[in-house]
């Protein structure tokens, strides 16, 4: 379902403008439709308020808490099934944030990710974006949302930026807390500057050789990593909002002198901080993840030769690893 369709229908219904912006703005903050001091919604059209409560009921359904894994580090993995009975996984991240999902499965195939292992099985509408983080007001305040979870927003863009409009309007989320997360697509670097919303962007660059990121995210639009540097600085100008490059460290393939090098010739100078993850080890699928020593060293390294470069987590790895992996883990123990 998309915000577009609750819109119309409360149209239908006779609501004005105001009265659908109150509607979703209270579903976005997870708050009860009849609640606030003056009590708008004495004054919409009656059909609307008999409406509400069923219409309510619906958006609860949209993302409903299937199961969850709560990490030592403060974070905690939803499984979160949606209408049709799909699901997804939304983390609840140190610190009030909140990374969702935006598409089951993902057509990227990235070769280190459990996700990209499926395939694309369906988009998510923008409300059943949006409803991931109403669910997950239920149970924690949330102030940041980021967009990297399971899927690749950049291929079900109309829906995720219906999604970032709601929320950095009436959803509560200032406009730099809302993190879009892609492989690099065209389209994005079109779109994003004509937003009244204007995300903050992070890019997962993986590698600075173009061959081995096609050969890493094999279905990632063909940009050149330099190219790609490119276009993010000229959003992180324009915004004024660091771009966020996104690095999977994986032992042995990405963590060489000749990469180090190349992320120094890429971002020296750059409005940039550069993420390095170290690698969350999947079962049969043959990647390694550097020792924490070796990754420090790199971050190290990278930070003296002027790159601003953070060292970090996956959130809740002690629990199920990245994402996808609880997805897969639940519905393996749920096969006949
Ligand atoms: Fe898709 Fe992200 Fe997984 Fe790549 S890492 S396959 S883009 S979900």
């Amino acid at each position: 379902m998309r915000l577009a369709d609750i819109r119309q229908r409360l149209a239908a219904l006779g609501a004005g403008p105001k009265h659908t912006a109150r509607v979703l703005r209270l579903w976005s903050q997870a708050q009860p439709q009849d609640s606030g001091k003056r009590r708008l919604e004495d004054f919409m059209p009656q059909r609307v308020r008999e409406a509400l409560p069923a219409l309510d009921a619906e958006l609860r359904g949209l993302a409903r808490l299937r199961a969850e894994h709560i990490g030592e580090d403060g974070s905690s993995r939803l499984l979160v099934e949606l209408a049709d009975g799909q699901t997804v996984e939304s983390v609840l991240l140190p610190r009030d944030g909140l990374c969702v999902s935006t598409q089951v499965g993902c057509a990227v195939g990235c070769v280190f990710c459990m996700t990209g292992q499926s395939g694309l099985l369906r988009q998510l509408g923008s409300a059943e974006i949006v409803a991931q983080v109403a669910l997950a007001r239920t149970r924690r305040v949330v102030k940041k949302v980021v967009f990297m979870g399971m899927g690749e927003p950049a291929h079900n863009l109309d829906n995720v930026l219906e999604a970032i409009d709601l929320l950095g309007t009436g959803g509560n989320i200032g406009h730099k807390e809302l993190v879009f997360s892609t492989v690099g697509d065209p389209r994005v670097f079109e779109l994003l500057p004509l937003q009244t919303v204007k995300p903050a962007l992070a890019l997962s660059l993986h590698s600075t050789k173009a061959a081995l990121r096609a050969e890493l995210l094999p279905r990632a639009p063909r940009i050149d990593p330099a190219e790609l540097v490119e276009e993010g600085e000229r959003y992180a100008r324009l915004t004024h909002y660091p771009i966020q490059y996104q690095w999977t460290l994986l032992d042995g393939i990405n963590d060489g002198d000749d990469e180090l090098d190349g992320i120094v010739r890429l971002l020296k100078g750059k409005y940039a901080v550069m993420n390095m993850i170290p690698y969350n080890q999947i079962d049969g699928l043959p990647y390694q993840r550097p020792s924490w020593e070796k990754a420090a060293a790199i971050a190290r390294r990278l930070h003296q030769r002027g790159v601003l470069t953070k060292l970090r987590h996956s959130a809740g790895q002690d629990v199920d690893g990245g994402c996808g992996q609880l997805r897969a883990r639940v519905s393996a123990t749920e096969e006949p």
